[in-house]
């Protein structure tokens, strides 16, 4: 059963109500924050929010209905709600220099949903990274809502290089005119080429959505080319490399204006998430500063470090390495599999998730990529010279990783380097005793 309040929950009045009204909940909380404390976090789509992110996002604001758009609601008492998305929608222009913006997408899926929304009509021809080749669901799988209602049409990476073959994207859209192009995804560790993408929209015809959701941070901070004055629609989420609550965004050009914001309501939503709104304009805020700046470049730093350290040891990175960040390691001539070492991984305190790599050989439940980032070290202030340690771990657990006790001991070493670097947005702080 649950555990005695640690003093931080007591000390704060939302979350003393909360262990006073919900125990069990607010164990697993107590207990998240440990995990997120003590472990060395991976995953390239998570991160940090800071703790002004979390206060605004467990707001009050998330008890308010707000149909429509700033100033044209469908409901009464609007006037701090209309102020906190204005002020969201102003910031979001001006970091990324966009015409428009949209802030009430609930996620980065239905984001995508909605420009789809804006530009297709049902049966058009969309084309986008496949799947197992770095993309995203929503770029034209055929499970996905943009597989079943659209003609999708795939592209894939250079079998050597791993890269995006841009004449081979040429050709392919020139022999399908997509209506949309998706660029963008999800586990590709190079810069995309938002210029070379609009040349080929506009040779076809097509509308260019440049889907950042993995490196919105790094645009803001200067860290990866912007999409912006390429694509006619940008979509993000927010609390990805952005470091914001999770959410999303829809920026584009003065021309798709009406067309995005009616496809977000009323087409696809209804009420937006206000408390998420306020909370994306807080985001939004500290990514214009100079510390944030900083932070952008350093994820890459790390990134590059890390990689540049787990190739010295003899591991294989798809397309040899990464520009941004996040890298793939290629398992495919080792007897265990992608989620073999994940597991082994995360049994130690390093978690990262297993991915395909491209032209994989084994099945996608179980293949042969660990998917890796530094997001999320790097707002706990990790360095290059910590990826040094981080890679000698992951070389220690893959090469033990039937060896439970060597995986214990590394578990217990990685805990006490993690009690040296703060984790943003927790009340318990690194220094709450153990869990048993
Ligand atoms: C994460 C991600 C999304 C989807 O975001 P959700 O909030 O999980 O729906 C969309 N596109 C890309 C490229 C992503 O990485």
């Amino acid at each position: 059963m649950a555990e005695p309040p640690p003093d931080a929950f007591i000390a704060c009045p939302r979350t003393r109500a909360l262990w006073d009204a919900d125990p069990e909940i607010a164990d697993l909380i107590a207990k998240e924050e440990r995990y997120e404390c003590d472990t060395i976090r991976l995953i390239p789509s998570e991160n940090y929010a800071s703790m002004a992110v979390l206060a605004a996002t467990g707001s009050i604001f998330a008890n308010k209905y707000s149909e429509g758009y700033a100033s044209k609601r469908y409901y009464e008492g609007q006037i701090y709600v209309d102020q906190v998305e204005k002020l969201a929608i102003a910031r979001a222009c001006a970091l990324f220099g966009a015409a428009h913006a949209n802030v009430q997408p609930y996620s980065g899926s239905p984001a995508n949903m909605a420009a789809c929304f804006a530009v297709l009509k049902p049966n058009d021809t969309v084309m986008g990274l496949a799947l197992p080749f770095g993309g995203h669901l929503t770029h034209g799988w055929n499970v996905n809502f943009s597989g079943i209602l659209y003609r999708a049409v795939q592209y894939e990476l250079d079998p050597q290089t791993h890269r995006i073959d841009m004449d081979k994207v040429r050709d392919a859209a020139r022999r399908e005119r997509p209506k949309a192009i998706f660029c963008g995804g999800t586990a590709y560790p190079r810069l995309w080429d938002f210029a070379a993408f609009r040349s080929i929209a506009d040779e076809v015809g097509a509308v260019l959505i440049a889907d950042i959701a993995h490196i919105a941070g790094l645009v803001a901070a200067g860290a990866h080319p912007s999409p912006v004055p390429h694509a006619q629609i940008v979509t993000t989420t927010t609390h990805k490399t952005l470091r914001g609550p999770r959410g999303a965004m829809i920026l584009c050009t003065e021309e798709l204006a009406k067309a995005v914001d009616r496809a977000v309501f009323p087409t696809l939503q209804g009420g937006p998430h206000n408390h998420t709104t306020a909370a994306i304009a807080v985001a939004l805020k500290e990514a214009a500063t100079p510390e944030f700046r900083a932070y952008g470049h350093h994820v890459v730093a790390n990134a590059k470090a890390l990689a540049a350290a787990l190739a010295a040891r003899g591991y294989r990175l798809v397309s040899g390495g990464t520009d941004n960040h996040l890298l793939l390691i290629d398992l495919s001539d080792r007897p265990y599999t992608g989620k073999d070492g994940a597991q082994a991984l995360s049994r130690a305190g390093l978690v990262g998730n297993y991915n395909t790599v491209p032209f994989d050989t084994r099945k996608p439940f179980n293949p042969s990529g660990i998917r890796l980032g530094t997001p999320a070290v790097t707002s706990r202030g990790m360095k290059e010279e910590h990826m040094e340690a981080i890679a000698a771990w992951i070389d220690a657990v893959l090469s033990n990783i039937g060896d439970a006790e060597r995986i214990a001991a590394i578990k217990e070493e990685v805990r006490e380097f993690c009690g040296g670097f703060p984790t943003p947005g927790v009340l318990i702080g690194n220094d709450w005793s153990p869990l048993p």
